[in-house]
């Protein structure tokens, strides 16, 4: 007999378990199916979420402890004029200043799997059922509705709604005709290398901040073809990523050009010749793993494909599946987070309205459309227009669209829709206030003692080193949706060489454990999280925290301090509650001024940019400063 559920969700990444948690949530029964033995398992290794994701994502992300690899408080860029003389630009006005930063952070580092893990099991809590090692082939349809899925082994699991969270290119949509297949232009395939580095030599040498390197086509540092290349570093807790990524635009004449070819020969060069990673990171790193996957990144920049659905009767589509991935940062979690919950709403009205036809899901689609941040991150263009600045060696464009894509010109476009998504969410929900403020304290005290609530099978260091133990990718294997391939044709063909079997994989260069699994004898910080109660002074006195030594002289007491603030946001709690009202109604009446917001922020931006070197020179003196915050925080566990 046919199984029956409210809502079956496909795919549990970033977006499925979010909307899947809110359908069960209201009551709905739920089913989320994935194809990965384990959640997040197909998502690439690792990434950076940016901060907004976070503020204005699920709140049961925000309010709690996901496993988290380190803060993120900016981006240093490398503007590569000549390597061979050492001619190099850095703009690094992206960073928050200490003692701001790492408390308050841009974004957080994060292994997609034991995130994806964890996101899983609170939607299991909240009542869903989760199955994995399921693939979906096909969307199952009764008349011209959607009305289920089909499984591999050929069963129909039936849904008065199905929520599409397969991911980037979306093979079960396209096979039901409601999407059509990309073009290879907007395809960017990313060729992955994962490090084990000591965690005192991450901290010391590449901080909190991620490395981008940016350079003229000539030198075969950053890829050379398409649109839109990048090459970035990121820092995790014990780890480093290395990761270039290119579009599939086709050659002249239609042939695919040998990708695997020359990411080999640039990534050689840049661990040669780039003087920080050859001299800093070559000789302590140890490559562990290589991968690759595909994602699609300039769907919104295309006019007919930006208008493709993302519904159909009885079906919602989100996140990367939906086409949502940012077009400038390649942040797609966001996005599907964001449309998760929107999705999950749209559905959850829809079903107990007893009518789940187009007409009623396309609220959906007109909700993500109107999404400020959603409709931001999908048409920045700094990423698409660099490719010119690099063909044709103009610096000064290079510059602008490198400072204004991850320099701290990136305000004067994600000013407005960063206010107008902060102040429809204080209409919806005041106290959201109070939750922002409490979240990067938390997430801080989170990344120090690695203290993320635990994950289903109560072994969360296993997770990291696991992440490498993936078999390798074999043909076909990648492949979803009943065998249809996903532009195989073009990615194989792009990584004609050794080791490439798919459009994603997994190379595994070592077995052993990552040191981090391993407690040192004597790792202060080790012995905390285990016996989770400490002296936060020998805490303090004994460890290197991350990147900046403290100093011991000073015994302060955080204690009181702490108290105060404790009371402090309590009372602000109070506050916050008693003028809900207000406040919401403030936000609302202040909507119009938040399209202001970029106009003012490209007027201030060289004030800003004066104040913020000034500050940037004064951090050193600051230093005691940022070691009592950090005391305090310690201290509060
Ligand atoms: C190399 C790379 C780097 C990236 N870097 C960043 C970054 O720094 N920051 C950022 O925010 N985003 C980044 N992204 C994008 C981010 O990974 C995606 O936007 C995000 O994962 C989208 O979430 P999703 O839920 O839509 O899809 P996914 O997270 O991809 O989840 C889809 C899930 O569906 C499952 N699935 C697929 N087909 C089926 C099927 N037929 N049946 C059952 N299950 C199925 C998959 O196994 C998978 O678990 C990056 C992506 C790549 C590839």
């Amino acid at each position: 007999m046919d199984e029956s559920y409210d809502v079956v969700v496909i795919g549990a990444g970033f977006g499925g378990p979010v909307a899947a948690r809110k359908c069960a949530l209201a009551g709905l029964k739920t089913l989320l199916l994935e194809r990965s033995a384990r959640p997040g398992e197909k998502v690439i290794s690792g990434l950076t979420i940016p901060f907004y994701g976070f503020l204005f994502g699920p709140d049961f992300i925000r309010d709690g402890n996901p496993p988290i690899e380190r803060p993120v408080d900016g981006i240093v860029n490398y503007i590569v004029k000549d390597i061979e003389r050492g001619d190099i630009e850095v703009d690094d006005s992206l960073r928050i200043p200490r003692p701001l930063s790492p408390v308050l952070a841009f974004g957080y580092n994060a292994y997609c799997r034991p995130f994806c893990q964890w996101e899983a099991d609170r939607a299991v809590e909240a009542g869903v059922e989760l199955r994995t090692s399921v693939t979906v082939t096909e969307l199952y349809r009764e008349d011209s509705r959607v009305a289920g899925v089909i499984t591999e082994d050929g069963k129909v699991i039936k849904a008065r709604a199905v929520i599409d969270a397969e991911g980037s290119q979306a093979l079960l949509a396209v096979k039901a005709g409601v999407r059509k297949k990309y073009p290879p232009d907007v395809i960017s395939l990313a060729d992955v290398y994962d490090y084990r580095m000591d965690k005192d030599r991450v901290d010391r040498i590449l901080g909190f901040s991620n490395r981008f390197v940016w350079a003229w086509d000539e030198q075969r540092l950053a890829p050379p073809l398409g649109f839109g290349n990048g090459l970035m570093v990121w820092p995790y807790r014990e780890s480093i990523h290395f990761m270039q990524d290119q579009c599939l635009k086709m050659e002249r004449g239609g042939k695919a050009p040998n990708l695997a070819r020359l990411f080999r020969e640039y990534h050689r060069n840049i661990t040669s010749k780039l003087p920080w990673w050859r001299d800093e990171i070559a000789p302590h790193a140890e490559l562990r793993a290589h991968m690759w996957d595909s994602f699609e990144i300039y769907v919104g920049l295309d006019g007919e494909l930006r208008k493709m659905p993302m519904c159909a009767n009885g079906l919602l589509i989100i996140g990367d599946a939906a086409g949502l991935e940012s077009t400038e940062l390649c942040d797609g979690v966001p996005a599907a987070w964001f449309s998760a919950e929107l999705a999950a709403e749209t559905a959850i009205e829809a079903i107990f309205g007893g009518d789940v036809s187009e007409r009623k899901l396309r609220k959906y689609q007109m909700r993500v459309e109107s999404h400020p941040l959603i409709r931001w991150s999908i048409s920045g263009t700094n990423r698409y227009d660099l490719r010119y600045a690099q063909k044709s060696h103009d610096i000064r464009l290079l510059r602008k669209c490198v400072h204004n894509g991850w320099g701290v010109g990136a305000f004067t476009h994600a000013s407005t829709p960063l206010l107008l998504t902060a102040l429809r969410a204080i209409q919806e929900n005041p106290m959201v206030i109070t939750s922002w403020l409490r979240m990067f304290p938390r997430y801080f005290r989170n990344w120090l003692f690695e203290s993320f609530d635990p994950l289903s099978d109560d072994r969360p260091e296993v997770f990291r080193c696991d992440a490498y133990k993936a078999p390798k990718s074999t043909p076909g294997e990648s492949t979803a949706a009943g065998g249809v391939p996903e532009h195989s044709s073009v990615v194989t063909e792009a990584l004609a060489g050794p080791g490439t079997g798919g459009s994603a994989g997994v190379e595994t260069l070592g077995t052993e454990e990552p040191s981090s699994v391993v407690a040192t004898p004597g790792d202060p910080l080790k012995e905390a999280r285990e016996s989770r109660s400490f002296s936060s002074n020998e805490v303090i006195n004994d460890a290197p925290l991350r990147g900046w030594e403290t100093q011991t002289g000073s015994q302060i007491s955080g204690g009181t301090l702490l108290r105060m603030a404790q009371k402090g946001l309590a009372c602000l709690d109070g506050l916050v509650f008693m003028l809900g009202p207000a406040l919401s109604g403030t936000a609302k009446l202040m909507e119009p001024l938040a399209r202001l917001a970029n106009p003012v922020a490209t007027a201030a931006l060289p004030v800003v940019e004066v104040i913020l070197k000034g500050w940037r020179r004064m951090e050193p003196l600051l230093e005691p400063i940022t070691e009592r915050i950090t005391r305090l925080l310690v201290e509060s566990r």
